[in-house]
């Protein structure tokens, strides 16, 4: 079927007309077993379309066409120049379409219009022009031995990849994955969330425009318990990529383990810390603390969600802080109007989630500081919420809310703030706030997390990795170091 919105937005004024079947094979096919889902706009609560969701039987077709065209018009069989140009091109159809794009990102998740095209769309652009630059720039070693002997690495792509995404940033999450493997010569079956499949469908229409052979990318929209566990438990797939929650990521790792021993790159969830000194900038340290707990609703996987402020400038934080929030809460409304600062939460599921994080803090006996309801009687709208008064061993302090809530804990040293901070299972982010160069460097050092910002947050760079420590992942994406996510190391050893 398809699907058509006329948006009358600021920025957007036109007809979307998307599919929303399967992209398999380099066409669009119903379902073998036809289900189909509803997508909600989460600012209403109402059903925006129907979409296709596939089954296990999809998944085998769209694994079949992408080993097909792995053998026949991929890998090295194409040179690392046309994977780049073919990227490029990608990148170039999505910018043609920012606004399109934008518009059903915004429809479809709730997120603020600027936001989305900034952020998702936009990054998504950079990411893709990123790895169309490296496509033709992937190169092994040579290790010399001795004088009759050869050895060089080569590295080669997996073949068929599986690639499964989360809701919250859909066509960011999208370029993370489909670049780098693209770039590195795999080719691709990817399940979009199945709350959020517009802009996937928009971006599948466009890789045939693009030039890629039929079967290089293939999208496969449908259920996690279906589409999703179907990938991770294909023989025929050799890699899977995942971002999500951590409990997901454990079945996708047990999966592998049980079926292929297929190598597994995970982004998981996290509850990272944002540590203020007593000699930070104040003003810019409440700005980025703001900004870096409540961007996109708090439905962010390096939230700074445990805030720690050191008692010397707590009050003043704290004031500040609040009002903040405050002026972020009133800034709730409409996702498309200009102005509006704050959306809802993705779906009822995750509003139910966070309220009843919201609840058990209450419970457990921490102060509301602000917020701790939701916004008017339309969508998942939740206000700003900052919790004082808590204790170690709260859930609101141990576990992810994915929501835009969060706990400002005081401290007295630095010592003190490094032990509080790394008292969690996650370790994927953490940010800083100090004016004091060395002392920046030794926290950041002594922090267990795979990303540190230092007087800032949530600043991604298509350039820089990001993966997570303990529990949080396992692997790295962007930079250089996506090019290893996605390729396997063969040492050829010659005998002159
Ligand atoms: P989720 O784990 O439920 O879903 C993520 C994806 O996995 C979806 O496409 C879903 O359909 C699929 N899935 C669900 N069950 C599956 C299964 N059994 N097998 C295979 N796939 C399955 O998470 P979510 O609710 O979409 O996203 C929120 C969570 O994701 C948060 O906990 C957040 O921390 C995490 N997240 C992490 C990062 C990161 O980069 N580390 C980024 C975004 C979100």
């Amino acid at each position: 079927g398809t699907f058509t919105h006329t948006f009358d937005t600021p920025t957007f004024k036109g007809t979307s007309t998307i599919n929303t079947g399967l992209f398999i094979g380099g066409q669009w096919v119903d379902p073998v077993e036809s289900e189909f889902i509803d997508v909600i706009n989460p600012a209403t609560g109402k059903v925006i379309t129907k979409v296709a969701g596939g089954s296990k039987a999809d998944v085998d077709k769209a694994v079949e066409a992408a080993k097909k065209a792995y053998k026949t018009a991929w890998g090295f069989k194409v040179h690392g120049r046309v994977r780049g140009q073919l990227l490029s091109k990608l990148a170039d159809l999505i910018e043609q379409n920012l606004d399109e794009f934008a518009a059903l990102e915004t429809l479809n998740t709730g997120k603020v219009l600027a936001n989305a095209k900034n952020m998702d769309i936009g990054s998504s652009i950079q990411v893709f022009r990123y790895y169309a630059g490296w496509a033709d720039k992937i190169q092994g070693k040579t290790i010399q031995t001795d004088e009759n002997k050869l050895a060089y690495t080569r590295n080669e792509p997996y073949g068929v990849v599986g690639q499964i995404i989360p809701w919250n940033f859909p066509m960011g999450m999208l370029s993370w994955k489909i670049a780098p493997a693209i770039a590195t010569g795999n080719t691709i079956v990817l399940k979009p969330s199945e709350i959020t499949p517009l802009t996937a469908l928009k971006f599948a229409s466009l890789i045939n425009e693009a030039g890629f052979p039929p079967g290089v990318i293939n999208i496969v929209n449908g259920y996690g318990s279906t589409v999703g566990q179907a990938i991770s438990e294909h023989h025929g797939i050799e890699k899977v990529a995942f971002t999500g929650s951590t409990l997901t990521g454990r079945r996708i790792l047990k999966a592998s383990a049980e079926t292929n021993l297929k190598d597994v790159t995970l982004e998981l969830g996290g509850k990272s810390p944002t540590i203020i000194f007593d000699d930070a900038n104040v003003e810019q340290a409440i700005k980025w603390a703001a900004g870096g707990l409540f961007f996109n609703m708090g439905q962010m996987c390096t939230a700074g969600s445990r805030v720690f402020v050191q008692e010397g400038v707590y009050d003043k934080f704290l004031e500040h802080f609040t009002a903040a929030a405050k002026a972020m809460g009133e800034s709730a409304g409409d996702p498309f109007a200009p102005g509006t600062g704050h959306g809802p939460q993705i779906s009822q599921t995750q509003f139910d989630r966070v309220m009843a994080y919201i609840d058990s803090g209450k419970q457990d006996g921490a102060t509301v500081h602000i917020g701790g309801v939701r916004h008017g009687d339309e969508g998942y709208f939740i206000k700003p919420t900052v919790f004082t008064g808590v204790r170690p061993d709260m859930k609101i302090v141990r576990e992810e809310i994915f929501g835009p809530v969060g706990v400002v804990i005081k401290f007295k040293t630095e010592e003190e703030v490094i032990q509080l901070a790394n008292d969690t299972i996650y370790g994927l982010a953490s940010h800083i706030f100090t004016e004091n160069a060395s002392r920046a460097l030794r926290v950041a050092h002594a922090i267990e997390s795979g990303s540190v910002w230092v007087n800032c947050a949530n600043a991604f760079e298509v350039g820089v990795p990001f993966g997570g420590y303990k529990q949080s992942g396992i692997g790295r994406e962007l930079g250089e170091w996506a090019l290893e996510t996605y390729t396997q190391i063969k040492a050829v050893h010659v005998n002159i």
